[in-house]
This record gives structure tokens, C-alpha cells and sequence, in this order.
């Protein structure tokens, strides 16, 4: 099969890229649209703005996933219609895969032999698609949905407008990070022109949290490690917490932001721990701090300031290792701090 690669957000490329996307869009009538497992924010957004392109052309759209969408996001448009499915045997025309670095991360079996259309911004992507659009330079792959929904002429809805704008704003950590370009701004305001608002937005990602997860922070905070001179911490959180607390596996998200708030803290890391002794691990970061380095040592991946990885094995046997490396990314990026 032909492959199609771009790595780079340089404009000759961008645009033949895109535009082979568009050609094989136009011409395809039955899609279906993935993302990775445990979706998150830029990978509801991402795929539900597709899909209402999608509609627009008058094409037939599913989108599946391996796990649900976070609780906050059931009641935003179209989020109704994502289904719940490890295993797919389409009868599509093509399947775009959205915000996913390889096939695998979607947890959903039987896609390998569809004609595959890869769209994503994670560093480490390793182009398993028949056509591969890879732009680590956009700070959401909202981003870049945004780019190929402008290109197949569909119109910016309120509706789309507010997937994308979702997207942006939960994949720069609610404009944190180091990815944000003038690009992002650029594609926020077209939204906010387009009907979104963004108080209603900021409100309901962020601040829909039960009376439970407000305890699980507290009880999380009290019990968090400070290593290296306060400047990392670390979160652990087992199902005997959540239960404590009424809480699930989906109330820990965000949480992780919140020692980043302390001047000092320039990492954080979060180990999740379930019942079958598997542990995934988390981390965000400052500035330059590269948790995704650190991540990719141990088999994950990530961006600069938000990485991750599943420990194989035990915790015991790696944490010290995790939390060292941790320091030396900390080291090393606090000599390129911005001022
Ligand atoms: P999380 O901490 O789960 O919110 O993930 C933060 C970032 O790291 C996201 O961009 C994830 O896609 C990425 N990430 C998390 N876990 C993994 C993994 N096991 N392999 C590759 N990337 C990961
Ligand atoms: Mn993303």
C-alpha cells in the first residue's frame, strides 16, 4: 500500500498531506473513526467534530472506542453516539484514527487491514496508516481536525466548533503547557466566533467535580511525597482510596495538575494502582521538564509536559528508578527554563 508521510508542520508538505487526505475523504463514503484507549478530552473532541464533518458530507460515520468517554463529556453534542467496542469488523470504506501514536493504543482489534488514515501530533508516531498527517507542532490534534474540516469545506457549526475548541482546551492542560503557538489562538477564536463560550466551556471540563472527588483531592494532597527538594511529587492512588471516598477510576483525572500549582513542584507523578497489580503512571511537567523522555524509557509516550506510561511488572522493583530519572529531567530542564 502506497504510504504518505509528513513529520513537520513546514506549509509545502502540510498542505500536499491534508490534500491527499481531503481526495481520499471525498471519494470514500463509510467511515469509522478511533482513538485511543481511556479517551480523553482532544480525543472526544477530535473524533466528534470529525464526525459531524463527516455528516455534513453526507457520509456514514461511526465512531468506536475502547472505553467510554469521561463522565463530563457524555452530555456534550454527539458524544451520545461514540460506541463501546475492543473489537471491530467494519464495513467501511476507511478508518481515521485520531490522537493515537500506534494502532495498538486504540484497544480496539481489527482495524490493521482497513485502508487506515492516521492523524495525530504525538512525538514517537509510528505511521501505521495508509496516510500518515503527523504534526507534533500542534498543540491538540483538535488542531489539526480543525485544518482537514477546513480543507473538505465543511462549514465551523457551533457543534464542531465546540469539539475542537474541547480539545484545545483539555490538551494544553486548560493553556498550560509548552505547546500553545499563535496557530492555537488563531483556530480558539474562529471557535468563539463560531458560538462557543468560553467561561460555559472552562466551567463544565473543569469544575464538574462530585462532593467525592473533592475529598479524594484532599485525601490525595495529604498523602503526597515530596522528593528532590519539594521540586517533584508523588501521587499513588489504589481502589481502597476510591472506595473511600465513593469515587471511580474516572474521578482521578485532573488531579495530577494540581501540585503544579505549588511554585516549587516542577514534576509530578501519579501512580494508579488496580486491583489486578497493574499500574499506570502518569506525569505532568513545567516549562522544559520532558516527562515524555522519561516516559519513553519505560515503553510510553507522551508530550513534553504530559506523559505516560504502564509499568511492567512491580512498582517496587522500578519506582525508585522512575523518581530518579524524574530528577534528572528536572535537572536537565531547569537549566532552560525561561526566565
Ligand atoms: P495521561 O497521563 O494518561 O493523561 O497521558 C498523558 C499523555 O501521555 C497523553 O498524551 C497520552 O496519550 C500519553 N500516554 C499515556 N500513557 C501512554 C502509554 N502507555 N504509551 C504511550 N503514550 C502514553
Ligand atoms: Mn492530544
Amino acid at each position: 500500500m502506497a504510504r504518505d508521510t509528513m513529520t513537520r508542520s513546514d506549509s509545502d508538505e502540510h498542505t500536499n498531506i491534508i490534500g491527499r487526505i481531503r481526495d481520499e475523504v471525498l471519494r470514500r463514503r463509510r467511515f469509522l473513526l478511533t482513538s485511543h484507549a481511556r479517551p480523553d478530552g482532544d480525543s472526544i473532541g477530535s473524533q466528534v467534530a470529525m464526525a459531524f464533518a463527516l455528516d455534513a458530507l453526507g457520509k456514514a460515520v461511526r465512531i468506536v472506542n475502547a472505553d467510554p468517554p469521561p463522565e463530563h463529556y457524555q452530555d456534550f453534542p454527539g458524544v451520545g453516539r461514540i460506541e463501546i467496542a475492543s473489537q471491530a469488523t467494519p464495513e467501511v470504506d476507511a478508518v481515521i484514527v485520531m490522537e493515537c501514536s500506534d494502532l495498538g493504543r486504540t484497544g480496539v482489534a481489527g482495524l490493521e487491514d482497513q485502508f487506515l488514515i492516521n492523524i495525530d501530533h504525538h512525538a514517537g508516531n509510528t505511521h501505521y496508516g495508509a496516510l500518515n498527517w503527523h504534526d507534533v507542532s500542534a498543540a491538540a490534534c483538535g488542531e489539526m481536525v480543525f485544518d482537514l474540516i477546513r480543507a473538505l469545506g465543511v462549514p465551523l457549526t457551533q457543534e464542531i466548533a465546540t469539539h475542537v475548541y474541547l480539545a484545545i482546551l483539555t490538551d494544553t492542560g486548560s493553556f498550560h503547557h509548552s505547546n500553545i503557538t499563535p496557530r492555537t489562538f488563531d483556530i480558539c477564536r474562529e471557535t468563539v466566533e463560531a458560538g462557543v463560550n468560553p467561561a460555559i466551556m472552562a466551567r463544565r471540563v473543569f469544575d464538574s467535580n462530585s462532593f467525592g472527588k473533592l475529598k479524594l483531592i484532599g485525601a490525595l494532597l495529604d498523602s503526597m511525597e515530596l522528593v528532590d527538594e519539594g521540586r517533584l511529587a508523588v501521587l499513588r492512588i489504589d481502589d481502597a482510596m476510591l472506595e473511600a471516598c465513593g469515587c471511580t477510576n474516572n474521578d482521578t483525572e485532573g488531579i495530577i495538575n494540581l501540585p503544579l500549582t505549588a511554585r516549587e513542584i516542577q514534576a509530578v507523578v501519579f501512580f494508579k494502582v488496580s486491583p489486578n497489580g497493574e499500574v499506570r503512571v502518569s506525569m505532568r511537567s513545567k516549562y522544559d521538564v520532558d516527562v515524555r523522555f522519561v516516559a519513553t524509557q519505560f515503553g510510553g509516550g507522551g508530550h513534553k509536559n504530559a506523559a505516560g506510561f504502564t509499568v511492567d511488572g512491580r512498582l517496587e522493583d522500578v519506582r525508585a528508578d522512575i523518581l530518579q530519572r524524574l530528577i534528572a529531567a528536572i535537572e536537565h530542564g531547569l537549566q532552560t527554563r525561561p526566565q
